[in-house]
């Protein structure tokens, strides 16, 4: 090899190096919150007694291997049997305690603001947060976050003043969502599969679930920057299913590839995008981007091409 050659190959690494060494830098700027719903867990009639367990073991265990500071959103109704707090379902919440993540409130009956009064709605909050204030007040952390289940915060603008100001009031900050998705309807056919025993269905979800979450990244990006014109920290929601407790170390690999880190729930509000007044309501529970877009005076075209959740997946649920 001549001395040019040497030249050039010396040149080319150099050059390879410095364009690495700057897609890290900019990597490093994207940003992540994973928030899990639905918590303690959502087992779809499955008759593995453990389950619950095995998904928040797998879950939490996985979120401290990648370092992901996650944040879960309780129904506290599920932790009771009958009057009283059930001992086993209060370990899963302190599980994740125990492993310094965050929780919050997401209703005692997982009520659809839609559908029920202010009354009822709020006293579900309040009914909710007097086991979950105590918990977090063992582990020296403050119950702060509410997630609205569905979605739902309002279908106009005096239901949504209301509820803003209710939880205003008892100290409350909405934890809203960017990338919303179906991961429920996999995490359903995914269970239909566990029972079944079939392992290559179980991957073959697993494979399909992966790839449509980063077309669902690359879609919310996209609308991040129609709406931004930069990509906003983004807040992912997902479901503890045994889904994402089999498949989360596959989705963290997936967000880090796409050059993202991962952060908390409070430094998601760090990024302005989050203070971005919403002045239109709809009844529907989509993506705050497209509320935030919708808000700035932009077409409802924003909302257009959504990723869908391929056929063959929501078949499974048919049979
Ligand atoms: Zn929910």
């Amino acid at each position: 090899m001549g001395k040019k050659n040497l030249l050039i190959i010396g040149v080319l690494s150099l050059t390879l190096t410095l364009s690495y060494g700057q897609n890290s830098i900019k990597q490093n700027d994207k940003k992540i919150c994973i928030t899990v719903d639905d918590l303690p867990a959502v087992t779809y009639g499955s008759t593995n007694k453990n389950i619950k367990s095995e998904i928040t073991t797998k879950l939490t265990e996985t979120f401290e291997k990648y370092k992901v500071p996650a944040i879960g959103f309780v129904v506290t109704g599920k932790l009771y049997d009958g009057e009283s707090v059930d001992s086993t379902n209060l370990k899963l919440i302190e599980m994740w305690l125990d492993r310094g993540f965050d929780l919050g409130n997401h209703t005692y009956s997982h009520f659809d603001y839609n559908s029920v009064s202010d009354t009822a709605y709020f006293n579900d909050i309040i009914k909710s947060q007097t086991v979950l204030k105590s918990l977090l007040q063992k582990h020296n952390k403050v119950l702060k976050y509410f997630r609205h289940p569905y979605l739902h915060s309002g279908y106009d603008s005096i239901r949504s003043k209301s509820l803003n100001d209710f939880l205003s009031k008892n100290n409350y900050i909405a934890a809203p969502v960017t990338i919303d998705n179906d991961d429920y309807i996999f995490a359903e056919a995914y269970a239909i599969a566990d029972k079944e025993n079939n392992s290559s269905l179980k991957r073959e979800i697993g494979v399909e679930y992966i790839n449509y979450m980063e077309q669902k990244l690359h879609y919310f990006e996209e609308k991040s920057i129609e709406v931004f014109n930069r990509n906003i920290t983004q807040s992912l929601l997902i479901h503890s299913s045994l889904l994402n407790a089999d498949y989360f170390d596959e989705l963290a690999d997936m967000y880090r590839k796409n050059g993202y880190s991962f952060v908390s729930q409070d430094e998601v509000f760090n990024d302005p995008a989050y203070s971005t007044h919403v002045t239109t309501y709809n009844k529907q529970g989509f993506s705050w981007i497209f509320r935030w877009g919708l808000s700035k005076g932009m077409n409802q075209e924003i909302m257009d091409n959504d990723i869908l959740v391929p056929q063959k997946i929501s078949e499974i649920l048919k049979k």
